[in-house]
């Protein structure tokens, strides 16, 4: 929970959504297409569209004929070859769980866990009967709660059966000194997916909070609750909420690490909380009652301080009870939850007609929950280790551009380029899996008991996180499952992850030739490379400590250059009425446009080398033509209005579309291989250019 708001998730490939009940779920993994028939190519000729000009709208001409194969299915709020490729991967873990599903002596310690765990997902029935039983320990242990006193230890128990109520803790690294693990406070407590739905004054947000409150009510009718009692009480849930947003930064604000870095340490923090004990938090949470610790959002807490005295007993009873049956709404409870569930987050606020089949969620939820132990089956089975080696050499490649790059930098100081190239040169590689996996072993997963299981999965989780705190940093973690189609930079460690879920067709295939790979996949390890030097980026040094290492000119001038781009994306307006929002979007578009600046050159290189003919066409098209179209393809996606409205509010990617059309737009070698004119669509006069 807490990694949310520090989490390298920020800094990753695509987007992330925010699905209650099954905690943090990618976007993508919320489908259901069919299995995907036909060959997945980086290059595609069939997907183009001739009658497009490409000089005019380059995404459309890229990807026309893709949307013509592939009409948004009625469960899905986007879909696109992010998902193409997820839904190969939901077969795959699919086919390893039903396997280890079927208890058999020869089961592996970890198969039985996953296999045991899909085993009490799927199983509806036994869900459905017991009905709220198993969350009634937990529903008398809120009930109980009668002062103020007892709140801190109560809050410790929720949070770690993974109940989001207030705010959450966990281990980080100290931001001065990355070498350190400490312990990390941060806002939370809310119900919507962030806090500017509850503050946003237009229409639209006013009518999808009063849909929430609607929904909250729902649940609590479903738990049991008279109508009148339900309204009454999710109204009060609605009025915490809406205090603890108005208290917190917006997702603009906490791109920069500077506004969540307050370092302090327990006990200080505790002076800060007189209406709340912390030490009586920590001792119930089993975390250090002492040490360095780092208040992200100080004003939050002081809210939250306030909160506990001025609001009715009673009232934080209600609150609780809301998110402790929120926390598990999804596949733990009966159907009429699960689907009641749906119908708010994927249904009224992303636009989904259907929900996706329940193997899918059971597939994602144990990749969730266990996805080092599902995992390592997975890379065992569809990751040859070839794989990892040409990945590892394109990534070395596409390094080395990016050092030649910053020798022509016309506007750095020497000075600031020497830190730079320092920072560069100190990137690690991960890729594909990680080389330690994790150890289950003191997890107990019960068939039977899908809501059993995603309370101890949850408590094993926090205690392993918290285990952290005072110990030396272990880069090896990884942050994504090794199935999972995405990547990420994390600015603390300075490294760039690859998963072995995302390193194949369309994205990259031993099969085809540089052009389409360097397009398509070289331009994502440029992009996560980038992220090392994007706003928030650049602001870690080489050791993933943030500390300034730029000169002011340098600072001011980067700052010049990326007001360009920040103002170039204002300027979209995703759906009727809705900008995108170019502070949010500045990392994840500087990456873009960097990243795949540094895959041309890494290609061009490449290409130069090995005496490839740049007038040669292949399916009609030059290698360079070939380049530009393979990175188009990629984002070839269709989205849902309710998705993309939510996607332009919320998330600091910018929609596929721009993603594609406006990056390309700033780069004349674009233009020059389409031979576009200067007053083409697909021209920027004024093109914005940082890295
Ligand atoms: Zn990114």
């Amino acid at each position: 929970m807490l990694r949310q708001a520090v989490s390298p998730y920020r800094y990753s490939l695509i987007l992330v959504a925010f699905t209650a009940g099954l905690m943090v779920m990618p976007a993508f993994c919320q489908t259901a297409a069919p299995a995907v028939a036909h060959e997945l190519r980086v290059f595609d000729a069939t997907l183009i569209d001739n009658t497009v000009d490409p000089c005019d709208n380059f995404y459309r001409f890229s990807c026309n004929g893709w949307f013509k194969r592939n009409p948004l299915p009625a469960d899905q709020t986007s879909y696109g070859r992010f998902t193409e490729l997820a839904e190969l991967n939901h077969l795959r873990l699919k086919q390893i769980l039903e396997e280890t599903s079927t208890p058999a002596a020869s089961r592996t310690p970890n198969e039985q866990k996953i296999g045991d765990e899909y085993a009490s997902c799927m199983d509806t029935a036994t869900v459905n009967k017991l009905g709220l039983k198993p969350l009634k320990p937990e529903l008398k242990r809120i009930t109980r709660l009668k002062s103020r006193k007892d709140l801190p230890a109560l809050l410790a128990h929720l949070h770690a059966i993974g109940v989001n109520a207030f705010f959450g803790m966990g281990s980080n690294q100290d931001y001065a000194d990355s070498s350190a693990v400490i312990s990390f406070y941060g806002a939370g407590g809310l119900g919507l997916p962030e806090r500017d739905y509850y503050t946003r004054s237009d229409a639209k947000s006013a009518e999808q909070r009063q849909q929430y409150v609607a929904h909250v009510k729902k649940i609590f009718m479903l738990a049991g609750e008279r109508e009148a009692r339900a309204a009454l009480d999710a109204d009060t849930v609605m009025a915490i909420e809406t205090r603890l947003a108005k208290a917190s930064l917006t997702m603009t604000e906490q791109r920069d690490p500077q506004n969540l870095n307050h370092p302090t340490d327990v006990a200080s923090l505790a002076k800060e909380l007189p209406n709340f004990s912390l030490a009586a938090y920590v001792a119930s949470a089993h975390a250090p009652a002492a040490g360095k610790a780092n208040d992200m959002e100080p004003r939050f807490f002081a809210e939250f301080n306030t909160l506990v005295v001025d609001t009715p007993i009673d009232k934080i009873r209600t609150y609780l009870r809301w998110h402790l049956l929120h926390a598990y709404a999804g596949t733990s409870l009966p159907e009429s939850f699960d689907q009641e569930n749906w119908n708010f987050y994927a249904h009224t606020l992303n636009g989904a007609q259907r929900q996706q089949d329940r193997w899918k969620r059971c597939t994602s939820r144990i990749d969730h929950e266990m996805g080092e132990a599902l995992g390592q089956v997975y890379v065992e089975r569809f990751f040859p280790p070839a794989e990892k080696q040409r990945t590892l050499d394109m990534t070395l490649t596409i390094e080395q551009a990016m050092d030649k790059d910053l020798d022509g930098l016309d506007w750095m100081s020497a000075a600031t380029k020497v830190m730079a190239k320092e920072k560069l040169h100190s990137v690690m590689n991960k890729i594909g899996y990680p080389d330690k996996w994790r150890d289950y072993s003191t997890l107990a997963i019960m068939r039977g008991d899908a809501a059993g299981n995603q309370m101890r999965v949850h408590a094993f989780n926090q205690a392993r996180d918290l285990a952290k705190i005072g110990k030396p940093v272990d880069k090896g973690e990884w942050d994504m499952s090794p199935p999972t189609v995405n990547a990420y930079y994390d600015p603390q460690q300075n490294n760039v992850n690859f998963p072995a879920g995302y390193l194949q067709p369309p994205f990259f295939s031993g099969k085809e030739d540089d052009a389409a790979n360097y397009g398509d996949m070289g331009s994502t390890i440029g992009h996560e490379l980038t992220h090392g030097f994007d706003d928030e980026g650049r602001q870690f040094d080489k050791e993933g400590n943030l500390r300034n290492w730029w000169t002011k000119e340098d600072e001011q001038k980067f700052n010049d250059r990326a007001e360009c781009m920040v103002k170039q994306y204002d300027a979209i307006e995703a759906v009727p009425g809705v900008h995108l929002n170019g502070k949010l979007t500045l990392g994840e578009n500087l990456a873009d446009l960097g990243g795949l600046w540094l895959a041309w050159l890494a290609w061009l290189d490449k290409a130069h080398a090995a005496n490839v003919d740049m007038t040669a066409t292949t399916a009609g098209y030059t290698p360079e033509q070939r380049f530009w179209i393979a990175y188009a393809q990629q984002w070839c996606t269709q989205t849902r209005p309710e998705q993309l409205r939510t996607q332009a509010q919320s998330n600091p990617h910018a929609p596929d579309e721009y993603r594609t059309n406006t990056v390309l737009q700033d780069l004349p070698e674009f233009a020059k291989s389409f031979q576009c004119k200067k007053t083409a669509a697909m021209v920027n006069p004024k093109p914005c250019r940082v890295w």
